[in-house]
């Protein structure tokens, strides 16, 4: 199964994505995961993307099209992957129907998920997650039970850099003018479905298997 995550930062596209992982068995390919990681590692990809990053602005389209041509190699692949946060710009879905045409492979379905840009907001600038563990808390939603200390492993939690408002706010604005045209576009193709992603984390996931065919 080959499926695309659309939608705004702060849609919870990643969160789903990782319970889809786990149901069906087929890697979340999540360019925003792999650029953080070489950030973090201060590699050659990272050193190109960190400024970009920092500021909520996109990574030039050859830099991530490389990135998923790499991804798309590796056996784990073989049965399907879910792309998350990619492809984000007319050009990079258009190299991506490349590359799976060359690999004679076939989309089964882009899911937007919709979320009002108020709750995006507050989900984003909310959002703390444990140095140590990865946990994920908000604020303003789900708190952890002292401030700055994960409930589960006791680490220290921090702010991801572009969860600043200034750069949400430039994020969104990116979003609307590179990434939306994408909903379009894919609906054109027969190829979109949309869910509302406003819910709790659970029912979503319902909404979404229900789609996929459980
Ligand atoms: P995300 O975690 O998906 O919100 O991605 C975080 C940041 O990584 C984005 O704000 C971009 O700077 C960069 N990024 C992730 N995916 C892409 C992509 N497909 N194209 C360009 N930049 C990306």
């Amino acid at each position: 199964m080959i499926l695309i995550f659309l939608g705004a930062p702060g849609v919870g596209k990643g969160t789903q994505a990782k319970l889809i992982m786990k149901k069906y068995q087929i890697p979340q390919i999540s360019t925003g995961d792999i650029l953080r990681d070489a950030v973090r590692n201060n590699t050659p990809l990272g050193q190109k993307a960190q400024d970009y990053m920092n500021k909520g602005l996109l990574v030039p389209d050859e830099v991530v099209i490389g990135i998923i041509e790499e991804r798309f190699k590796e056996s784990s692949c073989k049965s399907g992957f879910i792309l998350d946060g990619f492809p984000r710009t007319i050009p990079q879905a258009e190299s991506l129907d490349k590359v799976l045409d060359k690999l004679d492979i076939r989309l089964d379905q882009a899911i937007n998920f919709e979320v009002e840009k108020e709750i995006l907001i507050k989900r984003l600038s909310g959002r703390r997650l444990c140095k140590n563990c990865g946990q994920m808390y908000n604020i303003y939603f789900n708190a952890p039970s002292r401030e700055g200390i994960c409930d589960q492993c006791e680490g220290e939690l921090f702010q991801r850099k572009d969860d600043t408002l200034e750069t949400i706010q430039e994020r969104l604005h990116v979003y609307q003018v590179q990434t939306e045209p994408l909903i379009e576009y894919y609906q054109s193709k027969k190829k979109l479905a949309t869910i509302a992603a406003d819910k709790d984390q659970d029912t979503i996931f319902n909404q979404l298997c229900n789609l996929l065919g459980n």
